[in-house]
């Protein structure tokens, strides 16, 4: 039972089908690494991925879906660099480890402004309210981490930036229910938490964005170079997006991202439900209103205590359950892939450990 953050728990169906698949793809017989990435084999993989993105998040015809490298990181870095002319500025809410270095990034880039945080004490507990953001009317953008991985909170309802594209790193949370993508200027996600293998990043950016983009940037780094070639300008990483096209089908095999949210919210409830009923021995430092459905943080009263609980954890075949190294106590990170079955199973540990 699978509960690390990432990379994380794949679908079993997904898997499965690329080991059936790994010598012979579609009788071709050879593996999807060995074929040519402009091959008809291949193609069908690629154009397949890119259309279930838009089919699976209703991604509407106002933007493109591009496959990039460089995991989120690197798009903490080519977001501003396409998106942040001089000149202008661009709005950051603080609400994580995450969202900082996406600050620290842009900062390297052009000129940025804080215009919300929730840190105290160095660490991050709920969301802002709309109320306590200081939004730039002119910014260029107005970037925001959707889910807080290390520290366990999420964007329930997303920010109003009015003319302002709202750019949003889904890294933890993209597709775990359906959204309006037409909310958004830039969603970017690296795959290793809910899409697939790490070091691809799906991008979902409207047009034009693109078309406005920078010029004055390497090419290889402009969203325009890619949408110009369908996410083909390079070669990409085609195994990557092999394994993405098996969990996006995987998941549409599933009922799609309604039947998906219903499923985490189950899921999540089932943890915090024990965390509530047991306050006396359980915790968590995360506001009620703030509460990941994909990263479930909580702690226990000493670190002995913890390292009993991972210890025993461990004998059931629990296995990712320590909290990230900047916050301590234990993380259950649960996203698409991770089964209601194994969260019940940690609920029921977590009652009989407490016992
Ligand atoms: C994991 C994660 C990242 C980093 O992804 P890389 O692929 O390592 O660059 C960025 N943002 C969020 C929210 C994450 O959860």
């Amino acid at each position: 039972m699978n509960f690390n953050a990432g990379p994380a728990a794949l679908p079993l169906a997904a898997l499965e089908r690329a080991q059936a698949e790994l010598l012979d793809l579609g009788g071709t017989g050879m593996s999807v690494m060995e074929h040519s990435h402009r091959g008809k084999a291949y193609e069908a993989v690629h154009n397949e991925a890119i259309a279930l993105v838009r089919e699976l998040l209703a991604v509407p015809e106002s933007h493109l879906i591009l496959l990039l490298q460089g995991g989120a990181s690197q798009q903490f870095a080519t977001g501003p660099m396409n998106l942040l002319p001089a000149g202008k500025s661009a709005d950051y809410m603080l609400t994580g480890s995450w969202s900082q270095k996406a600050y620290k990034e842009g900062k390297t880039v052009g000129t940025v402004r804080v215009a919300g945080t929730t840190e105290k004490d160095g660490k991050f507990g709920r969301i802002p309210a709309q109320s306590e953001l200081s939004l730039d009317a002119n910014a260029a953008y107005a970037h925001i981490t959707s889910n807080n991985t290390i520290f366990g909170t999420q964007w329930d309802k997303f920010p109003e930036t009015g003319n302002v594209p709202l750019v949003a790193d889904m890294s933890s949370d993209i597709m775990w229910r359906p959204i309006d993508v037409s909310k958004f200027g830039l969603i970017y996600a690296g795959a290793q938490k809910n899409l697939g293998p790490s070091g691809l990043v799906v991008v979902i950016v409207r047009k034009d964005l693109v078309e406005g983009g920078r010029k004055d940037i390497p090419v290889i780094f402009q969203y325009r170079t890619h949408a110009e070639n369908n996410s083909l300008y390079n070669t990409p990483p085609t195994f990557s997006i092999y394994l993405l096209r098996n969990v996006l089908d995987d998941v549409k095999k599933n009922g799609g991202l309604k039947a998906m949210e219903q499923r985490n919210r189950d899921k999540a409830k089932l943890l915090y439900d024990v965390i509530d009923s047991r306050s006396d021995f359980f915790s968590t430092p995360v506001d009620k209103a703030a509460r990941s459905t994909m990263n479930v943080v909580f702690t226990l009263k000493t670190p002995e205590l913890e390292a009993e609980f991972l210890a025993e954890a461990q004998k059931r075949k629990m296995v990712g359950l320590k909290g990230h190294r900047s916050v301590g106590g234990m993380r259950a990170s649960i996203y698409n892939a991770v089964e209601t079955a194994w969260v019940k199973a940690l609920a029921d540990f977590m009652r009989e450990f407490k016992a």
